[in-house]
């Protein structure tokens, strides 16, 4: 076969679009990790979840997740096996690359207020400039309150920019090379412009101005941008792209691609054989660390305390559970790109429109940083896919030392499981606006349900 659209008829077609309309929906209602997490667990309430604190007996057939400061989740679909003879784990990461706000952000600069940025993830800054940018996040006040923010995604609402050079002064910037060409320190976003009308006001009046704005529509001051998380994102909805609209445009595919379509798989789960879990991390980008991140402690706990309310926990349980786990560790990965072939060894780079997209390893330097699933594990896997014509792809992040880039799959392997890392190809990972076919989509979607059902 040698795409996924060969494999589709006419009813087929109607559903790979409709999953995807869904999935535009998701990334539209999830910006942000903490966005993505409500998302998640209002869509787990509708299919029957409950949140573990509301569980008193785990049995089979329970749904059941676990918010972890509203920044990661588990769910779980409790199986007719015990759990002690391992899960099949779905994992995907809810952050994106994206301009966080500094801690003290605002200052005023000539007639202008702007918002110092530290920049979060892997980008290429001279990206993120010149374009339409919303601001979503919470401001946690002292006395307990948390003001949820997200300005910019309405037509109606402003949005803030980070601004670049005009070509016509540019003949210095154009020299320096791309990592220099817009610098870290130089991320600052444009909030404002008009100072305040009271006379005695000399001091950074437009500041004054806007402090007095956030305060009058959002309650907040300037000392709580400290207690504040705060992202810029590309504003704006995902859209269709190509005259066929085959392809998804979009902020935050990566990793919200594969986490949607894994949410999917594990809502659609009914009393499966072995105990299905979904695990949307947090910190991806910055290396899985801290509480919400795939290294956290969260998941293993997670698991303790299911085990703890089935029948009984002692730690040998835990023990075989992880190591009897299987999982898939989704990520994107990266999409043959036309224009750019030479990074990549076509036998073994990912296309655009072949399926979801497996890979044995990734790191970088000869396979460094990298799980490396075993054969035993993917012939098991290309058993159940094949059996049920998922239409899939084996690759690799680019040519043998071009670059590389990392999962959260060494993460859970590390727990002695098999996992292996199986996601969707996209195109320009980690710009503003990144590219997916709808058919790989679907193919990862119907995969995820699978490998729930049916891994043994
Ligand atoms: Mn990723
Ligand atoms: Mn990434």
């Amino acid at each position: 076969m040698k795409t996924v659209w060969e494999k589709y008829n006419a009813k087929a077609m109607k559903d790979v679009m409709a999953v995807s309309e869904d999935y535009k929906s998701f990334l539209n209602a999830a910006k942000t990790e903490r966005e993505a997490v409500d998302e998640t667990i209002r869509l787990a309430r509708k299919e029957g979840f409950k949140e573990f604190k509301e569980v008193r007996k785990v049995k089979a057939g329970d749904k059941i997740y676990f918010n972890n400061r509203g920044k990661s989740i588990a769910l779980f679909v409790i199986g007719k096996k015990p759990m002690e003879d391992g899960l099949n784990i779905l994992g995907a990461h809810i952050d994106s690359p994206r301009i966080d706000l500094k801690q003290n952000p605002l200052y005023e600069d000539n007639g202008l207020v702007l918002m110092d940025t530290h920049y979060y993830g892997g980008i290429k800054k001279y990206q993120w400039v010149a374009l339409p940018l919303a601001m979503h996040g919470v401001v946690c006040k002292k006395d307990g309150k948390t003001i949820k923010v997200a300005i910019g995604e309405d037509e109606k609402d402003p949005v803030v920019e980070i601004s670049d050079l005009l070509i016509h002064l540019s003949r210095d910037q154009m020299a320096k090379t791309g990592a220099k060409v817009v610098e870290g320190e130089d991320l600052n976003a444009l909030v404002g412009s008009i100072p305040v009308k009271e006379k005695d006001e000399k001091e950074e009046p437009v500041k004054k101005n806007i402090l007095k704005i956030l305060k009058e529509e959002y309650d907040i001051e300037e000392e709580d941008f400290i207690s504040a998380e705060l992202e810029l994102v590309p504003a704006g909805k995902a859209r269709d792209l190509g005259l066929d609209r085959s392809l998804v445009m979009a902020y935050g595919h990566d990793d919200r691609i594969c986490a949607y379509t894994s949410l999917r798989a594990i809502l659609e789960s009914k009393e499966p054989e072995r105990t299905s879990a979904c695990i949307l991390t947090d910190k991806e980008e910055i290396g899985s660390v801290g509480a919400t991140g795939a290294q956290s402690a969260f998941f293993e706990n997670c698991v303790a305390e299911l085990l703890a309310k089935t029948d009984s926990l002692d730690g040998l349980k835990l023990r075989h559970c992880l190591e009897r786990s299987c999982m898939l560790s989704s990520d994107v990965s990266a999409g043959f790109d036309p224009n750019y072939p030479s990074v990549n060894e076509p036998k073994n780079a990912a296309y655009l429109g072949k399926g979801i997209s497996f890979n044995k390893f990734t790191g970088s330097g000869g396979k460094g940083g990298s799980s490396d699933a075993t054969p035993e594990y993917i012939a098991k896997i290309r058993r159940i896919l094949d059996k049920n014509k998922i239409v899939y792809q084996f690759s690799e992040l680019g040519r043998v030392d071009q670059g590389g880039g990392g999962t959260i799959a060494y993460i859970l392997a590390n727990k002695n499981m098999d996992v292996i890392d199986a996601g969707i190809a996209v195109q320009n990972m980690h710009a503003p606006y990144e590219v997916a076919s709808k058919g790989d989509i679907y193919e990862a979607y119907q995969a995820y349900k699978i490998f729930l059902k049916e891994m043994a």
